[in-house]
């Protein structure tokens, strides 16, 4: 079973499924959906459509670079069956699948950090602009959490206060 990669948004195109074009100079163009077809007859560039697996490869959005990825390359060169490379190739691509994720997670991870910085210098920023505007309500607030305290205490006295008279 051949597992096709769909052209426009480079997700995996199973059997029975999706669209195939072919082009009059027999270049094969696969779709998984209609929308990636529908896109394609409108002449959109997948690298410049947002959602798609190449945009965001050109964005520096996804891993790109890693040595993972020879295993995926096309061969032409065709083995022999043989059972014992079979079953070693079997296992080598769970194995290879599990590293892949756990870099793609590192990866991830490196690329939210950066924009963590970003947003922080963002936030300190804003704070900066408008201090005059904060410091007032800040205390305003801190008035408001000790009155909300008081009330709240005052309330499980009285509490406490019928209790004792039920009781007694
Ligand atoms: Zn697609």
């Amino acid at each position: 079973m051949k597992i096709g990669v769909c052209y426009f948004c480079s997700s995996p195109v199973y059997p029975g499924h999706g669209i195939t074009f072919v082009r009059n100079d027999c270049k094969k163009f696969e779709f998984c959906r209609s929308k990636c077809h529908r896109n394609f007859n409108k002449k959109r560039n997948p690298r410049k459509t947002k959602w798609t697996k190449a945009s965001r490869k050109v964005s520096g959005k996804e891993m790109t670079v890693d040595s993972t990825f020879e295993f995926e390359k096309r061969r032409n060169r065709p083995t022999r069956y043989n059972r014992e490379t079979m079953t070693k190739t079997l296992q080598a691509m769970k194995r290879v699948s599990e590293v892949k994720a756990k870099r793609d997670d590192m990866f991830f991870r490196m690329r939210m950090r950066s924009h963590k910085g970003e947003q922080r210098e963002q936030i300190r920023n804003t704070i900066k602009k408008g201090i005059e505007t904060l410091v007032p309500a800040a205390a305003d607030r801190e008035k408001a959490l000790a009155n909300a305290t008081k009330n709240v205490k005052e309330r499980n006295a009285r509490a406490e206060a019928r209790k004792e008279k039920m009781s007694n």
